[in-house]
């Protein structure tokens, strides 16, 4: 690590399996490298109960997978600071990082930002986030243990989601605005045989109500009718996609329409010396895999990309 502690070679801002993927590779190049997140570690993998798709476990839980790799990139070398980016400059010789406790500079930097829920943004979701609302069934499920619930979405987030909660609740509705899911076919078997999911289709969420700062019921809108009903309920979870963690790049890397970060396989965005991996970036398959390949992709771009310019 050079003299002045907050000044790296590269610069990782996120620590889901992208970023720590770079972090591993980076320090493994020899290179002096900071990873800053936001929140706990691991991103979206740290939140997912079980994974049966990473090759090499059969099943893990994603928590602690994450663990593990922060601590494989720590031993390497990294360091992990728990502070949100506010404010990323590119000043071209060095990238200006600013979180609430302080000021980093980097030499290149490797956008790993993922992605977060997309909000439903009706009445009472803002003020019942966190006292019946939430967007991870896997962390909030157990609060809710013999209750019922409702899940909002026709994705397979929304079907595991379903699924995951029929075993810890009363009852589980699955509120779709179409009559046709988006989630795989087996999801939807799954979820059709479980005798406490219930469906309501062509249906939206109008407002979210409570009661002694709780949730307790959500008016429903018939999308082909019209007709307004009442679901009585305790949570709310809401499935409805996720968006890229990307508006603290806007005018420093090329976007997407949808926002994503511009990127191909190489991770090379519009500016030199900014890389993107994971989820964040333009790409097909958004999965932890993927996002471990682009991390190590990133890492090695950041790499060749110094010794071209001699830094
Ligand atoms: C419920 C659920 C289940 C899933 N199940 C699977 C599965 O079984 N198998 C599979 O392969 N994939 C699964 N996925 C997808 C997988 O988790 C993602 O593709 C993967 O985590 C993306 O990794 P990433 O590193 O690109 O981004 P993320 O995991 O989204 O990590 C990005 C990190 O950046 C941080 N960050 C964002 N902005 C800032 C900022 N300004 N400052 C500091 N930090 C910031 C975030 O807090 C986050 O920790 C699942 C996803 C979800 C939501």
């Amino acid at each position: 690590m050079d003299q002045n502690t907050n000044f790296y070679d590269i610069a990782i801002i996120g620590a889901g399996p992208a970023g720590y993927t770079a972090a591993i590779y980076a320090a493994r190049a020899g290179r002096s490298v900071a990873v800053f997140e936001k929140a706990s570690p691991g991103g979206q993998m740290g939140i997912t109960s079980t994974i049966e798709n990473y090759p090499g476990f059969a099943s893990v839980e994603g928590f602690e997978l994450a663990m593990k790799m922060e601590s494989q990139a720590k031993v390497l070398g990294a360091v992990c600071k728990t502070e949100a980016v506010t404010a990323v400059t590119d000043e071209g010789k060095y990238k200006r990082i600013t979180t609430k406790k302080g000021e980093y500079l980097a030499k290149s930097l490797v956008i790993a930002t993922g992605a977060k829920p997309r909000l439903l943004d009706v009445p009472g979701e803002a003020l019942y986030t966190g006292r019946g609302v939430s967007y991870c069934a896997t962390c909030d499920g157990m609060f809710f243990r013999g209750r019922a619930v409702a899940v909002n979405g026709g994705g397979d987030t929304a079907f595991e989601d379903a699924l995951y909660l029929s075993n810890m609740c009363s009852s589980v509705t699955l509120i779709h605005r179409r009559d046709q899911f988006r989630a795989a076919a087996y999801l939807v078997k799954r979820a059709r045989g479980k005798e406490n999911i219930h469906f309501i289709l062509n249906s939206v969420v109008k407002e979210i109500k409570g009661k002694e700062s709780r949730v307790s019921s959500l008016v429903l809108t018939d999308r082909t009718t019209g007709e307004e009903t009442v679901l009585e309920c305790s949570g709310l979870f809401v499935a409805a996609g996720r968006v890229p963690e990307t508006e603290l790049f806007r005018g420093i890397v090329e976007l997407d329409q949808a926002g994503y970060i511009i990127a191909g396989e190489d991770t090379r965005t519009s500016s030199p010396g900014i890389f993107a991996a994971g989820d964040v970036r333009t790409k097909t398959l958004r999965q932890i895999v993927t996002a471990c390949a682009d991390g190590a992709v990133a890492a090695q771009a950041a790499e060749e990309w110094l010794e071209s310019e001699g830094k």
